[in-house]
């Protein structure tokens, strides 16, 4: 059997320097003491899936978080070469790191160049200096273009910019001026996501008490139509719901995700899906180098099952698995493949779900379909969940 199974790497590093108002991610400020533990535990769980994957071969890593800028480049480094000693790793994979502008400096992100990472992911979020306040980032709108200017003469071609949009308070035309300032910039890659108010963060306590205004949903339609239109002008294909990209300049590892491939997360909180089961690990990084510290690193295949370090594992059923493979393709542009499909699964879609059905959707303007695929219109990509419930196995729905 050859070694041509693929499998992607999730790194969680859950260390910040602040909590930002609108975050419910797990992560932690005040627990940087704990990194050096961390990266070791990191390493013995790596030490601990080598056995049951070493047939696959590995499709691209991700550090995310949190904040992995906050690791030592050197960590770093030390993690892609365990990695490299215990998995079949080809040298030319795509290696992210999500960087917070303000956490780098030229050395690091020169060091960390080197060390392997070849895609950077810089959390910008906005270029107002009020709204940044506002969400409570640690950076200014000139430390995110310094950190960019730095991240380019380190050697990365591959950068992508985060930002956030339907701002409380956020006119479109603040938008329109942050789409302009970042298009300056000229990165590979833009992830763009509308706020959304997570229950007891700062951002939504202060919009429920009324002393900030609801972000409105018509005017966070307008900043998604307005970045439709401005990125395409610039050259960016929009290829996923909330994802646009140079050509050739896709993100590898969130295809994975789309696709419903499969992938290992390790760290505190890091979700897997791998061999029909998907699994979390504890979210609480101190419990995470607990219970992985107490254990020996000779483990059986499956190391996930029985093990404290993992707070919940769920078998995938087969319904399960083709209602997430279909929601998942829909995100992406080119949307559900029918004879990709019938390959993988075995069965044509539209034996599992009703012409009807389908019919439905394209009526409402959700949905188009040829006789190759089925894909979200720009109407679906607002109305998304609305298209999505509808292929939720009947006892999920
Ligand atoms: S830097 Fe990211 S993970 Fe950390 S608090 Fe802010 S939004 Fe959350």
């Amino acid at each position: 059997m050859g070694k041509s199974r693929k499998l992607s790497f999730y790194f969680h590093i859950p260390f910040c320097l602040s909590k930002c108002y609108y975050c419910d991610f797990n992560s932690y400020a005040g627990l940087n003491w704990l990194i050096p533990q961390y990266v070791d535990t990191l390493e013995k769980e790596m030490q601990l899936h080598a056995k049951d994957v070493w047939e696959f071969e590995v499709k691209t890593i991700y550090f995310g978080g949190g904040t992995p800028s906050l690791l030592p480049a050197k960590s770093i480094a030390y993690m892609l070469e365990s990695c490299s000693k215990l998995f079949n790793m080809p040298s030319n994979l795509e290696v992210t790191l999500e960087a917070n502008p303000g956490t780098v400096d030229q050395s690091f992100l020169t060091q960390l160049k080197e060390s392997g990472v070849n895609r950077l992911s810089l959390g910008v979020q906005s270029f107002s200096d009020n709204e940044l306040k506002l969400l409570g980032r640690i950076h200014s709108a000139n430390e995110a273009r310094e950190a960019f200017f730095m991240a380019r003469q380190a050697g990365f071609e591959n950068i992508n910019m985060d930002l956030l949009y339907a701002l409380p308070q956020q006119a479109v035309s603040d938008w329109r001026n942050n789409l302009v300032e970042a298009i300056k910039l000229n990165p590979d890659h833009f992830s763009l996501y509308p706020l959304t108010l997570e229950p007891s963060t700062p951002l939504a306590n202060a919009v429920a008490s009324g002393s900030l205004p609801k972000p409105d949903a018509d005017l966070a339609a307008d900043m998604y139509l307005l970045a439709l239109d401005k990125l395409a002008q610039e050259g960016y294909s929009h290829y996923e719901i909330s994802n646009w990209a140079l050509p050739g300049k896709e993100c590898q590892h969130n295809m994975t995700y789309w696709k419903n491939e499969p992938y290992l997360g390790l760290g505190a909180g890091a979700h897997s899906h791998l061999g029909g089961y998907r699994w979390v690990n504890v979210s609480s990084p101190v419990e995470y180098v607990k219970h992985l510290a107490s254990l020996k690193t000779k483990l059986s295949p499956r190391p996930y099952f029985n093990n404290r370090w993992v707070d919940n594992i769920e078998n995938i059923d087969r319904d399960l698995e083709i209602a997430e493979a279909v929601i998942l393709s829909l995100r992406l542009e080119e949307g559900v493949n029918l004879t990709d499909f019938a390959h993988r699964f075995g069965v044509e879609l539209y034996s599992i779900y009703q012409q009807q059905q389908i019919n439905e959707l394209v009526e409402l303007g959700l949905i188009a379909k040829n006789q190759h695929s089925i894909r979200l219109t720009t109407k679906g990509k607002l109305l998304g969940n609305e298209v999505f419930s509808r292929f939720l196995p009947k006892s999920r729905g």
